[in-house]
């Protein structure tokens, strides 16, 4: 079975419409939440994930927020903006989509949370000393987050759990043969100074199963839907950085 594994599509439909069609042929996807937040399409991008024959999607901070469920003063200026315009753009069946979303769910040996499994909504996994204190706080194998954007890989290596970052390239197959959190990057707002959308791969019939890919698509069209939307140029001008 191939599992396509995504996170932060951040409301941008070229870069999620890319990805698929990249990824393809895939028999699952993970969705490890922040569909919306930030960008032009949230509405299509929901219905988009929706189609999806078999998905399995967690909330994210972003999602969380549209529905009221955590303070909007919690994000800075221009992420509360946009959240403040998607609340006057979601369709109504598309909220009740984000608002049927788990924070954090178990799937055969991987445990899902968008930001970490101790803390779904908020805590993000960017350095060795929270990815081991958070190895606890799952009983799979791999937990899977997102939240950072930014792809990387924290492996618990040491009899005394002594946990290390690894940072691979797309297109280098590997395997995670000790307990490990993995974090996709992202699909529609990268932040690794690499503005190409991000995504991995989990193949059960491979040797060395996971790897991680990126691929282009068309920012520029993005970047005019943003500004056409009346959203934050820093929005727009981030996705050609890749930051
Ligand atoms: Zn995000």
């Amino acid at each position: 079975m191939r599992t396509l594994i995504l996170s932060d599509i951040h409301a941008n439909l070229t870069a999620l419409q890319a990805v698929l069609a990249d990824a393809a042929p895939f028999d699952r996807v993970f969705c490890l939440g922040d569909v919306v937040g930030y960008g032009p399409d949230p509405n299509a991008c929901i219905e988009e994930m929706m189609a999806l024959p078999e998905l399995d999607c967690i909330k994210g901070n972003h999602d969380a927020a549209i529905l009221g469920e955590i303070d909007i003063r919690a994000f800075r200026d221009e992420a509360r903006f946009s959240l403040e315009w998607l609340a006057t753009q979601i369709r109504p069946e598309n909220y009740h989509w984000l608002q049927n979303l788990p924070e954090r769910i178990e799937i055969e040996d991987f445990t899902l949370a968008h930001g970490s499994p101790r803390d779904p909504l908020w805590e993000y996994v960017m350095d060795v000393r929270i990815a081991r204190e958070n190895m606890a706080a799952f009983e799979t194998s791999t937990c899977l987050v997102g939240h950072t954007h930014i792809p990387s890989v924290f492996k618990m290596e040491g009899e005394d759990g002594s946990t290390y970052l690894y940072l691979i390239g797309p297109d280098q197959p590997f395997s995670l043969d000790v307990k490990s959190i993995i974090n996709p990057g992202s699909v529609g707002q990268p932040r690794d100074r690499n503005p190409l959308a991000a995504y991995l791969v989990y193949d059960d019939q491979e040797e060395l199963p996971w790897t991680y890919h990126r691929v282009p698509y068309d920012v520029e069209a993005v970047q005019r839907r943003i500004l056409k939307a009346g959203l934050p140029l820093r929005h727009a001008a981030r996705l050609s950085e890749g930051w």
